[in-house]
């Protein structure tokens, strides 16, 4: 068993590393982040241009294939980056990467025109998508979407409404599953669409707003949206088949995600127990403390084995449906665990909006509802074992 990381992968990580230290921290602070409200949606005009520019570096693509202009990055190479990207505790290294790899890696199946016009320009940076799935009735039980699609002539006519869309508001296009076939829904019914912003009965609706501000969750709003069937993704009615062939890698990159965050907030807890003093004494001294702290850093430990392990699994082309399912539910866990001892630690100023380990506190806790909740993956990995 070799736990080596191959020297590749540590140029790319040592050139990610540089690139936010010597360009995106500094303009962090040149536009004075650390003083606002972390709770405010960071403007278009900083995030667009960074995301461009990592397009341009190679990072933001580094998990789409190389045909489109991707890296073509390994599975544990792409969680070695995504976790590094969210270990900055920098929302500008954190856009340095494309958003969870499942929902962008089912653009694998555009056809070659459907490429050039959506695909290249995303790994460019160029672009953002947003990933339309969720409705009202239909979240963990995304078979029971009711969204509808019709066709008519050269084109599909869409009505429906989707909610809780990441990125929704800002999006080029929309990834938009839709109801081809009422009989069948999963099993074949259900298609998927590349809907563009500005396309007419194409609207975003009211802003979902959440437990943190500083993500953009809308509803999207669907009427008598004619869709040019040039626009169907893959083949019609084979949503779901797509769908589940990313599922694990999308699963992953929730989990490097959670590796990246409970590393920050371990690093900021051991930085805060060194210098605060209590009692003429820091309080890392205090068993209380160190218990705390030992035990973030043995479940990050066990949370990046089993993460990396089930990443260099699924580079071998083995099935990991049980591993990632596992994996999403316990580094979900994990970081909810090791955000709450980082208020503790940091006492007061831990629960006070000064600093921003609060927010992170609420942020970690949308981590077990997106991606399917901690109650669906106890469901697969449960059906994975009995079906042995
Ligand atoms: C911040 C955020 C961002 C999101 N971004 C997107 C996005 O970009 N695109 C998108 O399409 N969606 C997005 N979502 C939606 C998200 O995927 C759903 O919220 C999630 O899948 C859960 O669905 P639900 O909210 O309908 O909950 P429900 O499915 O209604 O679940 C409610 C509760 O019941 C439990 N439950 C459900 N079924 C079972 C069962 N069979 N057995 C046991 N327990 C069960 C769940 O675990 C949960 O605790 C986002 C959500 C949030 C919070």
């Amino acid at each position: 068993m070799n736990f080596a990381i191959p020297e590749e992968m540590k140029m790319v990580l040592d050139a990610h590393r540089k690139y936010v230290e010597q360009e995106l921290l500094p303009l962090e602070r040149q536009h004075g982040i650390e003083k606002r409200d972390p709770d405010e949606e960071l403007p278009r005009e900083l995030v667009e241009p960074v995301i461009r520019r990592s397009g341009e570096l190679g990072f933001y693509g580094i998990h789409m294939p190389e045909d489109v202009g991707g890296g073509g990055m390994d599975n544990v190479g792409v969680t070695l980056l995504r976790e590094q990207a969210f270990s900055f505790g920098s929302a500008l290294a954190a856009a340095s990467v494309a958003g969870p790899e499942g929902p962008s890696l089912i653009l694998v199946d555009a056809n070659e025109e459907q490429k050039k016009k959506f695909v290249e320009p995303l790994v460019r940076g160029e672009i953002t998508t947003a990933f339309a799935l969720t409705e009202p009735g239909a979240g963990s039980d995304a078979q029971s979407i009711r969204t509808r699609a019709v066709r008519d002539g050269d084109h599909y006519v869409l009505n429906g409404q989707k909610v809780f869309i990441t990125n929704g508001a800002h999006a080029a296009f929309a990834i938009v599953f839709a109801v081809t076939n009422p009989e069948l829904k999963g099993r074949g019914g259900i298609s998927v669409f590349l809907v563009e912003k500005g396309t007419p009965g194409f609207r975003v609706g009211r802003k979902n707003v959440g437990m943190i501000g500083g993500t953009s969750q809308v509803e999207l709003i669907f009427e008598d949206c004619r869709v040019p069937a040039a626009n169907l993704l893959g083949q019609e009615g084979f949503a779901f088949v797509t769908a589940m062939r990313f599922l694990g890698a999308g699963r992953l990159s929730i989990s490097a995600m959670c590796l990246g965050i409970a590393q920050h907030l371990i690093n900021r807890s051991l930085d805060y127990a060194k210098q605060r003093e209590t009692f003429g004494r820091p309080i890392a001294e205090r068993q209380a403390i160190q218990w705390m702290l030992a035990e973030m850093a043995t479940e990050l430990y066990a949370a990046k084995n089993m993460t990396y392990h089930a990443a260099w699994k699924c580079d071998q082309g083995d099935p990991i449906v049980r591993e990632s399912s596992m994996c999403k539910l316990y580094t979900t866990e994990m970081v909810n665990r090791v955000a709450d001892h980082a208020v503790q630690i940091h006492g007061g100023m831990g629960w006070m909006r000064e600093l921003d380990i609060e927010r992170y506190y609420r942020l970690v806790r949308m981590l077990r509802i997106v991606e399917g909740t901690s109650e669906i993956q106890k469901m697969i990995i449960a059906r994975s074992l009995l079906a042995e």
